[in-house]
């Protein structure tokens, strides 16, 4: 059988990065690999849209925000954390693996942080240095005003961390530009790699929290990355195939350009929220919903753990259903990276198929309709 994949991560190769994974390995410590960790590091700058160095981690997505609470943070430092799902509370579960006390933001699943409430806790406690937060919380769908926190964090002695993983190369961030000072992001969604690979850009504030640093920490050190990458070296064996497909991945974002790749993203969600529109089903993230994957309500009297695996195991097509307190509630769509507008077309064609046997009513076909009229 023929497998789709339109999970929120890992999320389909390109065939250009999968035949460079497929060379034979080489050494890292080459002029061969190092040329190619350089073209790398100009292509994660241009993706994260920083001037600042990219530190390139072997791990995934989570052990670049465990460094990002070890690598910027003291004894003794307070946090704030936005739980707004289940990468939220993640920050705030490293946060409390590291003894570091936070005041917590809690939202209510599927909608978003109101900045101004960071700004109330920022201005009561100056032992705050850093503010965590999720740019889209892909357990719910939603997308989170970064440029307005940034606002509030520039001016104060905190810095502003974001977990931009399924966010990268899919919905606008703009690191130097709106000021923010750490973003996290890894390989398996929006940059089109397999998992292994994770990315932390720094800013100058940042860096001169990493310097002062006192938590304990070895591998996921920032100083050991940043001072390495500087040499356009790595402190560590890198995942050497994996920089090579990463090279590829970023060289076709290179060529289409961010904009457009952002714009495509922007298009192909807009397409499917309007699909499941027709089909007559609630998004779960109205107000807030992002461009990188969509949440839906599962109609009331279907069965959404059965959705999901049906559509996996009978049609090959694979989609996300809901995490911890939305299990069987929702299910998700992505619509990061490689994914294409007929994949998409395809994964809609099937959840009719699959909603019309579990006898969901609706007119056949309107959601293929209304994904076409949209995407074309
Ligand atoms: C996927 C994801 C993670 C987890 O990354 P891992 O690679 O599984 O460690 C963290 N945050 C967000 C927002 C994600 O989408």
């Amino acid at each position: 059988m023929k497998n789709y994949l339109l999970t929120p991560g890992p999320t389909p190769v390109p065939p250009e990065s999968l035949s460079a994974m497929a060379r034979p390995i080489i050494h890292h410590r080459t002029p061969e690999f190092q040329a190619i960790l350089k073209e790398v590091e100009e292509g994660l700058k241009y993706v994260f849209q920083t001037k600042e160095s990219v530190l390139i981690i072997s791990s995934s997505g989570t052990g670049a925000m465990e460094g990002a609470v070890a690598s910027l943070l003291s004894p003794g430092d307070r946090a704030v954390v936005v739980r707004a799902g289940k990468f939220g509370e993640r920050w705030g579960e490293l946060c409390a693996a590291y003894g570091i006390e936070f005041t917590a933001i809690d939202v209510e699943w599927g909608k978003t942080v109101n900045p101004q409430k960071i700004k109330e806790i920022l201005e009561k406690d100056d032992k705050i240095k850093a503010v965590y937060v999720t740019l889209c919380e892909t357990s719910t769908g939603v997308t989170a005003d970064i440029q307005a926190i940034a606002k509030i964090t520039k001016d104060t002695q905190a810095v502003l961390v974001v977990d931009a993983i399924s966010a990268l190369g899919a919905v606008p961030l703009k690191t130097d530009e709106w000021g923010i000072d750490v973003v996290v992001s890894c390989s398996q969604k929006g940059l089109m790699i397999p998992p292994g690979l994770a990315f932390v850009s720094l800013s100058k504030k940042a860096l001169g929290l990493v310097e002062k640093s006192t938590l304990p920490k070895y591998y996921f050190n920032f100083k050991a990355y940043k001072k390495s990458i500087d040499k356009n070296d790595t402190p560590y064996t890198p995942a050497v195939n994996l920089v090579i497909g990463l090279n590829e991945a970023l060289k076709i974002i290179k060529k289409d350009g961010l904009e457009n790749v952002i714009a495509r993203h922007k298009k192909h969600a807009q397409a499917v929220r309007g699909a499941m529109e027709a089909l007559g089903m609630e998004l779960f993230a109205p107000d807030a919903f992002s461009d990188a994957v969509t949440s839906v309500k599962v109609p009331e009297g279907i069965d959404g753990a059965k959705l999901v695996k049906t559509m996996r195991d009978a049609h090959g097509v694979g989609i996300a259903g809901g995490q911890a307190q939305l299990k069987g509630k929702i299910f998700r769509i992505a619509t990061m990276g490689y994914i294409s507008a007929s994949d998409l077309k395809i994964c809609i064609q099937t959840l009719e198929t699959v909603l019309a046997e579990l006898g969901y009513k609706f007119e056949n076909g309107v959601g293929v309709k209304a994904f076409q009229q949209a995407s074309s």
